[in-house]
Parts: C-alpha cells; structure tokens; sequence
C-alpha cells in the first residue's frame, strides 16, 4: 500500500488504509487531545499511520472521572435496556467489518482474511453474547429458618481494562461488553502499538446509543499512565491482558486499594503428540500454532512428540511448514505476516541465537527475513531449563523434544511456571482423559485447537493468569455480589 494512504491531519484524525480514525481519548461522551503525541507505526510497512494523543495522568484521571460520574445512571438501567444497547453495538461493529479489518491488520500486521472472516465477527459476538447472557442471570433464591435469601448480580462500578497489541479489538471486546454488561462503566487503555481499533470501538458505542462516560477510552504508554488507572480508589475492578511483568506491576499497584484484579497472562503451552495419534492432524495442529506470527497467547510452543514417530514427524512439519508463505498479511495467500515491532523482532532474534549458542539445533527457519519477519522455527535438541523451553518468545517459534512415556510427557508438559492451555493429539479417549487430568492448564483440547465457546471458563493457572472470565465467570468478576436475607412477616427477633 502507498504511504499516501495514511495521512495524518493536524485536528486529530487519522486517515488509514482510506478509514477516518480519531487519534484523540474519548472522554465523557468527548474526543480530547493531549498535550504530546506518540507516533503510531504499521509493521507491514513502516508507514506512520497516525499521531496518537499521548494521556498523562490528568487523561486517566479525568477518563475514571466520566466513568464514575455515569455510573449511576448505567447501573440502573434496566437489563433489557442495557442488553439492547451491547446488541446496537454488535450491529455497528457488523456494519464496519471491513474498516475494523482492514484498520487493525494495518495497525498489528495480522491477517486481514482472519480479520475479516474471522476476529471482526467474533467481536460482534462478543457483544451479543454477554447481552444475552444479561438476561438470562438468574437471581438465587433460598430460604433459611422462614428467612428469604435472594442473590443478586450488583454493579460494580468503573473498571479499568488494560489489552495488548495482538489481537486488540478481540481482547478489548472481551472486556468491554461484559463490564458494560453487568451494569458498569468502563475506561479502557489499548496498547500503545495498536490503538486504533479502540477509537474505532468509540464511535460505534457512541453511535449504538451508549450513553456519554460508559465507556471511555485512554491513549498512551503504560508505564505513563498505568499506575493513575490502577491505584486510582474510584476504579472497582482491573481486567488486564499482558504481560507476567506489567501483571506484578498492576497487581503491586492495585494492592492498597485492594482493588481485584483479572489477569490473562503469558503461556508457554504444550502439544502432546503421542504415537497412536493421527500424525497428519499433528502436524497440522504444531504448524496451526504459527499462527498470528507466533504471537498468540494461547500458541503451544513446545511440541512433546513420543519417541518412535518423532523422526517421521519431524520430517512431515518441515515439508509442511516450509511452505508456508511469509508476507504483506493484506494479500490473501500470505499465511505469516510480520511481527509487530522491531524490538519484538530483536526480542526472539535473541532467543533464538541464545538457544543456538547452548546447543539447540534449527531444523527450520532460525532467522530473520528480511527488515520485519521472522521465519517459521523449530529448534530440536533442547533441555528442560532451557530458557528457549521455559521463557515465552511470543513469536513464530517452536522447540521439539521426546518423550518415553506418559509419565514423562505430563512431566514435560506441566514443567514450566506456566499453564494457559494445553493441546493433546492422540487417538485414545483413555489416555486423553488420564493425561487431561493430570496437566495443569487453562484450557486443554483433545485433537482440536483454539475452539473457544464464550460459555466456557477461560483463564490461566500459575503465571499464566488469576481467575476466569467467560460466560457467567465474567459476571462473577465484574459483579458485587449480594445476598439479602427478609424476615418472614411478623418475626420477632431471636430472643
Ligand atoms: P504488556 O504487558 O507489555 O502490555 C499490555 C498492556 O499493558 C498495554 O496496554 C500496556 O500499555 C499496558 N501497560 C504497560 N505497563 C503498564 C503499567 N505499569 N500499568 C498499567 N498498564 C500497563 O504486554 P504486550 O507485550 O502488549 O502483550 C503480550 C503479552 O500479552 C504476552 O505475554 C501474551 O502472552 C499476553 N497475552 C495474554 C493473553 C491471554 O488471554 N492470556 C492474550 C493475549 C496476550
């Protein structure tokens, strides 16, 4: 794409990819600028695509002061209401799929067909799930001695929601539409290399009819502003995507306030191929996690292929995935497209050469290509405590090891200081169900990967996170629940 298709105007808006984009925060129903700016750069190309409003502290402060001050009137909005308004919105998403696609793989380099087919669509899902799942919140009633107990979801006021670069409307849709769901207000901060798609989100909100102040949005760097979102005592609830070091940073920065915390975090999960397994559907499930460049959370970076088939395996994913086709994540046949920053670049460059130089092998890729991708790898010959096994390179990097048995399968498996997911390829229910038992992680698919059902819990154990959110989960999180206890009529007391 030409440069000349991003052009930046000086009142605030940004034109990518031919979409008018405000590069200002959304404050109480308002676009605001900051003093200073940062600038906002695709991976695919380089192109400046904009001059972001950089928050400081007053930003974040003035953005939980919207939020708290329409508190009240969202709270007590009716649940229908509320639910039609996330449905107006999930409407508005679906009317711009196109721009949403084309403005995100612009601004983080992952695949416009995905955007379009896939994420885009998912999003407005996301919307209508939780204003469905609103309405069908059932209130717990139950009786003591003669007393009612009846069980309610409160709001529970202005959330912080905090979302990284890799897959930013998703991860922001995520959040947004159950906070606003259970009836609270909202201050959201994109990352800082991916923020367009939030202000995006804005006008639609605005357009559905969302009232001014239910949902903000906050430019910025994190390390700038982070601390006046997260320590600030009017914010109830933090819902945070990212990673294990900003978690301990929000977390130590929550503390005073004790404000709870929701943390989906790193992963460094495994691909347990045993022998009896469809080998085809292995291999596609180890190439299937190149996905996005590598740079998904949830990608089972440690492949754990039992013995006797692991030389033939190998030899199929190398023909698999040196086919693959690395390029401008625009062009429908591309299948990697670039990685999101040249210091992420830099970040798995180091990895990789580190790995190397302890005596990892690259049977693939193992390498940059050209200025901003890095070629599909698979490093055999590593240990266990190897950092290459143990740290999450967050790019398209596989390592390889083998295993004798179950036993030592689960022990590799469950071997790190993470536990997001975990993936099983293996033609035995038995020994799914004796090995999914044993794994620790978030989620585990049985010959299958990345099915997700907003019904279900999703989450890390250890470092990969704290809590669940989905389904009713998320209400939990961004519910005060209440249980109020009425005397039967007439009651006179225990004496
Ligand atoms: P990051 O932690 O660097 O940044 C995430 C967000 O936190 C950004 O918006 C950033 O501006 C903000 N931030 C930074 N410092 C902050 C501070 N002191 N206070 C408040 N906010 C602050 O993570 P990243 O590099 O953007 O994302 C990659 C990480 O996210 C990887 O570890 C990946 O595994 C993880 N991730 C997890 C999931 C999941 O669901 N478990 C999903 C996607 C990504």
């Amino acid at each position: 794409m030409p440069e000349s298709e991003h052009t930046i105007t000086v009142a605030g808006v940004a034109q990518v990819a031919g979409v008018a984009v405000d590069t200002r925060h959304w404050i109480g129903g308002e676009r605001v600028a900051s003093a200073g700016t940062f600038t906002d750069v695709s991976p695919i190309d380089g192109t400046t695509l904009g001059e972001i409003a950089r928050g400081t502290p007053a930003e974040a402060d003035a953005a939980v002061a919207a939020a708290t001050a329409a508190f009240p009137g969202w709270a007590a909005t009716p649940r229908e209401e509320r639910a039609r308004v996330l449905r107006a919105i999930a409407d508005g998403v679906d009317k711009r799929v196109e721009e949403l696609a084309i403005v995100e793989t612009t601004d983080n380099g992952a695949l416009l067909r995905s955007h379009r087919r896939g994420v885009m669509p998912r999003v407005a899902h996301n919307f209508r799930f939780f204003a469905d799942r609103l309405l069908t919140l059932g209130h717990a009633d139950f009786e003591t001695r003669g007393h009612t107990n009846h069980v309610t979801w409160d709001p529970a006021g202005p959330c912080a929601l905090i979302t990284p670069w890799n897959a930013p409307l998703m991860l922001e849709s995520w959040k947004v539409a159950p906070a606003l769901a259970a009836g609270n207000t909202v201050v959201l901060k994109p990352a800082e290399w991916t923020p367009l798609t939030a202000s995006l989100l804005a006008d639609v909100a605005a357009h559905a009819g969302l009232p001014a102040g239910v949902l903000n949005v906050v430019q910025g760097y994190g390390s700038e502003i982070g601390d006046a979102l997260t320590a600030h005592p009017d914010v109830r609830r933090i819902s945070f995507t990212g990673s294990v070091p900003t978690a301990r940073r929000i977390a130590a920065s929550a503390a005073p306030q004790l404000t709870p915390t929701s943390f989906e975090l790193g992963g460094k999960s495994p691909l347990l191929v045993f022998a009896d397994a469809d080998l085809g559907l292995a291999v596609d499930l180890a190439v299937e996690q190149y996905d996005n460049a590598g740079q998904v959370c949830l990608a089972a970076t440690r492949v754990l292929v039992e013995e006797p088939i692991a030389e033939e395996f190998v030899r199929r994913f190398t023909d698999k995935a040196r086919r693959l086709r690395q390029g401008d994540p625009r062009d429908d046949s591309t299948d990697l497209g670039p990685t999101i920053h040249p210091r992420q670049l830099e970040k798995i460059d180091g990895f990789v050469r580190r790995a190397v130089a302890a005596g990892a092998r690259a049977v693939v890729g193992g390498h940059r290509v050209a200025e901003r991708y890095y070629a599909p790898t698979l490093l055999t010959d590593v240990d266990q405590d190897a950092e290459i096994v143990q740290e999450e390179v967050f790019g398209p990097v596989l390592t390889l090891q083998t295993f004798r048995d179950e036993n030592e399968a689960v022990r590799l498996a469950n071997g790190t200081r993470f536990g997001l997911a975990a993936t099983l390829a293996t033609g035995d229910p038995a020994r799914a169900d004796r090995v999914t038992a044993r794994l620790v992680a978030g989620t585990v698919w049985v010959n299958c990967f990345f099915v997700r059902d907003l019904q279900a819990p999703f989450g890390g154990s250890r470092r990969s996170g704290v809590g669940r959110e989905g389904g009713t989960w998320s209400f939990d999180f961004f519910c005060d629940l209440k249980n109020t206890v009425t005397a039967p009529k007439g009651w006179q007391g225990h004496g």
